[in-house]
């Protein structure tokens, strides 16, 4: 039998979190390991390498600020990258932070649990192995648990079937076949564009139409990442001090921009039209109102289905297309080319809000008013996310409770989306009730990675053995966040959101990420800081 290994900190995961965690602690003087499920590091950049996979946040904003070397060594090629480059470029922090002495790979983390007298974890792995640690750091990501569709018959196809969030690495040639792809969120919607390129026929298969905008993507220029790099530190200042930790969304600079004042409702229709025509895919959200209240924002996804009929020829293809539930519900999605994509012959729409999914079979997907036979299957269907890769890992904390069970009957709960009372020493990167996901994520990393870094040094400091959060400030932090989400239509009727857990049946519907802002956040975990660390208790 192997011999039990001993660490400070085992970190889950090499992704953008674990990666930055391994450095961070190191320097600090911890010992750590990093277990990765994967066989290379990368994490969502390692798994999601369907054709098409995209960052929609500008590159020079979503990478490391903590490494001037890195910043200035690294060529970003084009405004956003798509995902070789950016696994490259993890794959060179690895290398050139000589990180990879401390991660081991292709290594699942299947259970853990706390030894209340010891206060260490013990942490076991798929392959039998145990490991030993006074802190861990589940650097685990948000969208890493590929959510099982439901689909009846699945197992029956006889034809080839992908998942976005777990394709092959050795990619796939569409040519010469009729493909059908099941799911129109962000990875459908940029994979689909690039599957009709190759495919001899597509059947994209909608249950929920995409609000989505051309990305309007591009290559650098020459000069311009000169340009950046040479005042880099400012942007950065700028991006933490901004509500979603970036100054840009796609190729759209948030810079003076000032918030609209002209309300739809009060806007007669031609003039709505008159901003169409002027602010094109800009028009819909252009408005004071349309975030506020859902008589506006109907009044905003009708200039949005404008847009989508100035592209698409079919006028039936274009309704469907024309999504039903409230702007802003879910994640606004930037495209290559999407909409265009309905214009070709051998591309067809399947709405299944008329014509519902009734089984998979060996030979294609048969809805309810009839069959289609293809001989790929591209699952677009998502994930569980910000709690579904914990809970499959048997993690149990104080007393013999189980985060699972704890999560399952009160609902995602944190302090903070750093710690849950009841597990000492378990820390989360971007968990739930932080920005997280609705943040330029690599903002919310470096964060989050430097407060932990700042706590296990202060606890080493001070000869405190355990950092937990405390109940009451818990569930204090969970109602602020709760009451932020009220009334918003983030929580409205008809928004089913994978925010909310709506995509998972069971799963309960609680808003997980924080919507307060990165600014507010920040400041509240400084003030934590400042005040003891206060709300958690230390012994
Ligand atoms: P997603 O947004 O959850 O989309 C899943 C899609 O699959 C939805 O259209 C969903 O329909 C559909 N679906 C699921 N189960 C189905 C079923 N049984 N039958 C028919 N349709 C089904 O997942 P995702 O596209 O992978 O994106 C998840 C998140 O990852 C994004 O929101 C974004 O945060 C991130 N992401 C970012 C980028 C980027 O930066 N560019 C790219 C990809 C992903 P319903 O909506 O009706 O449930």
């Amino acid at each position: 039998m192997e011999a039990v290994r001993n660490y400070d900190v085992v970190v889950i995961g090499a992704g953008f979190s674990g990666l930055y965690a391994v450095h961070s602690l190191r320097e600090t003087g911890f010992s750590v390991i990093a277990l990765e499920k994967a066989d290379g590091v990368g994490g969502t950049w390692f798994w999601n390498r369907y054709p098409g996979a995209r960052c929609d946040v500008q590159s020079i904003e979503y990478s490391y600020s903590f490494s001037k070397e890195i910043q200035q060594e690294w060529e970003w090629t084009e405004l956003m990258s798509a995902q070789p480059e950016i696994e490259a470029y993890l794959n060179f922090v690895a290398d050139r932070l000589d990180l990879r002495r401390d991660i081991q790979l292709s290594t699942l983390v299947t259970a853990m649990s706390y030894d209340e007298d010891g206060h260490r974890w013990t942490i076991e792995t798929e392959g039998g192995e145990t490991f030993v640690a006074r802190f861990v750091v589940a650097a685990t990501g948000c969208l890493s648990e590929p959510l099982e569709p439901g689909l009846r018959g699945l197992e029956t196809f006889a034809g080839t079937c992908l998942f976005t969030n777990r394709f092959p690495k050795e990619g796939f040639d569409f040519r010469g076949h009729r493909v059908g792809v099941i799911g129109t969120g962000s990875s459908g919607v940029q994979c689909i564009p690039i599957i009709a390129e190759q495919a001899d026929h597509l059947t994209v298969f909608q249950r929920s139409a995409a609000y989505s905008r051309p990305a309007d993507n591009r290559p650098l220029r020459p000069g311009e990442l000169d340009a950046v790099k040479a005042n880099y530190e400012e942007l950065r200042v700028k991006q933490r001090g901004a509500y979603a930790g970036l100054v840009s969304f796609g190729a759209v600079s948030f810079e003076g921009m000032e918030p609209p004042e002209r309300r739809i409702l009060e806007t007669p229709i031609d003039e709505r039209l008159a901003l169409v025509d002027q602010l094109g895919w800009s028009a819909p959200g252009a408005w004071a109102d349309v975030m506020f209240d859902l008589e506006a924002n109907q009044a905003g996804t009708e200039l949005y289905g404008e847009l989508i009929r100035r592209v698409v020829d079919d006028p039936e293809v274009a309704e469907s297309l024309v999504p039903h539930y409230p702007m802003g519900c879910k994640r606004q999605i930037l495209d290559t080319g999407y909409f265009e994509t309905f214009n070709r012959d051998h591309v067809t729409l399947v709405d299944l809000r008329k014509d519902p999914i009734e089984e998979i079979t060996a030979t294609g997907v048969t809805t309810r008013d009839r069959h289609h036979d293809v001989d790929v299957l591209v699952l677009a269907t998502g994930f569980d996310a910000m709690t579904g890769t914990l809970n499959r890992i048997e993690i149990t904390g104080r007393n013999g409770r189980m985060l699972r069970d704890v999560w399952n009957s009160e609902g995602p709960v944190s302090y903070l989306g750093l710690q849950v009372a009841g597990f000492p020493n378990l820390f989360t990167v971007t968990g739930p009730g932080s920005p997280s996901v609705l943040t330029n994520m690599v903002v919310s990393i470096e964060q989050h990675v430097e407060w932990i870094t700042d706590c296990l040094r202060y606890l080493r400091d001070h000869d405190h053995r355990t950092i937990e959060a405390e109940p009451d400030a818990q569930e204090e932090w969970v109602d602020h966040a709760a009451s932020l989400v009220q009334g918003t239509i983030r929580n409205s009727e008809g928004c089913n959101s994978w925010y909310l857990g709506a995509n998972v049946p069971g799963k309960r519907r609680i808003h997980m990420p924080y919507i307060g802002g990165l600014p507010a956040y920040r400041r509240k975990c400084d003030e934590v800081v400042a005040a003891g660390y206060s709300g958690f208790s230390l012994s």
